[in-house]
C-alpha cells in the first residue's frame, strides 16, 4: 500500500484494505485556530494528522480518515482568524462520519481530538454512537485532564516545567511544530504568554471568558524554550500513550 490515508486514496485500493483486514479507521479532530503571533491557524489539526498517522501505523490494520479540521474555538475568537463551530456541529460530524466508516465495513472507529475545546463534545456524541452502533467500537480519547497531565510529565522528563510547556502555544505545541513544519514557525516573535499556573480554575476561565483573561498574546507557556528534537519525543510519547489508551477499548 501507497499510502494509508483515504483521502489519498482511490476506492478500490479502500475496498480491498477493507477486505484484507483494515477494519479500523482513525480521525484526527483538529481546530482552526490562533496558536499565538508565532504558530499558524493549523497547528492543531496539524499535529491531529501526524499524530494519528503514526497511532495508525502502530495499531496496524488501520487506515487514517481525513482530519476534521474545524472544531469547537469559541474562546479564541478574540485573535483574528479563529474559525468555530458549535458543539452540536462537531457532534453533527463526527455522528457522520461515524455512520459513513460503519457503512463501508469498518469496526473499529476511533477519534483523536487534538484540540482541547473539542474533547467534552466529542466524548459526549462517542457516548451516544456506542449506544447507537453497539456492533461496532465506536472509541474517542476524551480526558482531557489526563492528557495534559501526559504532556505535562513529557516537559517535566526534559527539564521544562509545566507552565512553560504550557497548554497552548507554549513549549510544547512550538517544539512540535519546529519538528513538523519549521517554515512555518516565526521564530522572531517567541515570547513567553501566561506561565502561571494553569489547573482546572484556570482552564474554565479561559474556556468561559476567552484566552484574553489570562493572556494577551494567546499563548500559555513559553515558546523560547522550544526546539525540535523535544517536538518529536512529544509526539512518539504521546502516540505511545494514545495507542495502549485507545487498546483497552478494542
Ligand atoms: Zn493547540
Amino acid at each position: 500500500m501507497k499510502t494509508i490515508k483515504i483521502f489519498d486514496m482511490n476506492w478500490p485500493d479502500i475496498g480491498e484494505a477493507i477486505e484484507q483486514g483494515f477494519d479500523s479507521i482513525i480521525i484526527a479532530v483538529g481546530a482552526i485556530e490562533q496558536h499565538g503571533p508565532h504558530l499558524p491557524l493549523k497547528t492543531d489539526s496539524l499535529i491531529g494528522e501526524e499524530l494519528t498517522h503514526s497511532i495508525a501505523k502502530k495499531l496496524g490494520k488501520t487506515l487514517q480518515g481525513p482530519t476534521i479540521n474545524v472544531g469547537c474555538s469559541e474562546h479564541h475568537m478574540e485573535f483574528p482568524g479563529t474559525v468555530s463551530i458549535l458543539d452540536s456541529t462537531l457532534k453533527s460530524i463526527i455522528s457522520d462520519y461515524t455512520q459513513s466508516f460503519v457503512k463501508h465495513g469498518f469496526k473499529n472507529i476511533i477519534f483523536i481530538p487534538s484540540h482541547g475545546g473539542n474533547f467534552a463534545a466529542m466524548g459526549e456524541v462517542i457516548e451516544k454512537l456506542q449506544e447507537q452502533y453497539p456492533d461496532n467500537n465506536v472509541i474517542g480519547y476524551a480526558d482531557l485532564t489526563k492528557y495534559l497531565e501526559i504532556i505535562k510529565q513529557i516537559s517535566v522528563e526534559a527539564g521544562i516545567t509545566a507552565e512553560e510547556g504550557g497548554a497552548h502555544a507554549g513549549e510544547n505545541e512550538t517544539s512540535i511544530m519546529l519538528a513538523l513544519e519549521e517554515k512555518l514557525v516565526v521564530k522572531e516573535r517567541f515570547e513567553p504568554g501566561y506561565v502561571g499556573i494553569f489547573g482546572e480554575k484556570e482552564r474554565n476561565l479561559a474556556f468561559s471568558k476567552g484566552l484574553k483573561a489570562l493572556t494577551d498574546n494567546g499563548v500559555f507557556g513559553d515558546p523560547t524554550k522550544a526546539n525540535w528534537k523535544a517536538g518529536k519525543v512529544y509526539l512518539q510519547k504521546l502516540c505511545d500513550f494514545l495507542v495502549s489508551e485507545i487498546k483497552k477499548q478494542m
